[in-house]
């Protein structure tokens, strides 16, 4: 298999990566570095793979009619940067240089609302069976070209920084995998965060 090769662009997007532009997004506080990237896993209906509704949902065309799941989802808007799909594909929401709606209420070494500083990474997946290989070897490269380009100091997952409310990328994902991906220095977060600092 030719490993993925990803390339960010000076206007947020990615070489490599399949361009879904969503509305679903606005600016970052101005002046804010992202120095953080979550992980998280996303899969609609949930436990099956290789649909389109994850992407309709993020580009605000999903037909809530279609499953009794997605009645909670009507008007809900959301999005993450990038998706990785279970073939390994990379499709890319919003730029890195905006503010994408993947983290909600969330807390990181005291400092709230995760989405303003950080960068969303869904994996087409849910808690009880393993991602694919390839998969991790995009994420791998996704990582290795987001450390290289943006400051990020730390990659966590939505679980950590929402402790009690949400559960993804959950237990069948690999950290190791990511630290293993991660250049030296920046931290793998894989502890709860609380809100006794900072808020
Ligand atoms: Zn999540």
């Amino acid at each position: 298999m030719t490993p993925p090769v990803f390339r960010l662009t000076a206007d947020g997007w990615t070489e490599g990566a399949e361009k879904r532009p969503s509305a679903h997004f606005n600016e970052r506080p101005e002046g804010t570095l992202v120095s953080l990237v979550v992980l998280h896993f996303i899969s609609l209906p949930p436990g099956v793979f290789s649909g389109e509704d994850v992407d309709a949902l993020f580009t605000g065309t999903l037909d809530c009619s279609r499953h009794p799941f997605y009645r909670d989802l009507e008007g809900v808007r959301v999005s993450s940067h990038y998706v990785i799909r279970r073939t390994g594909q990379v499709r890319q929401y919003v730029s890195v240089g905006d503010r994408a709606w993947h983290a909600g209420v969330s807390v990181f070494e005291g400092r709230s609302g995760c989405n303003d500083f950080s960068v969303g990474i869904e994996l087409e997946g849910t808690g009880e069976v393993p991602f694919e290989a390839a998969q991790y070897a995009s994420l791998a490269a996704l990582l290795r070209e987001l450390c290289r380009v943006l400051p990020i100091e730390a990659v966590t997952g939505h679980e950590f920084i929402a402790p009690g409310r949400k559960s993804d990328p959950g237990p069948c994902f690999d950290w190791d995998a990511v630290r293993r991906a991660v250049p030296a220095g920046v931290r793998v977060v894989t502890v709860p965060q609380t809100e006794t600092a900072g808020v």
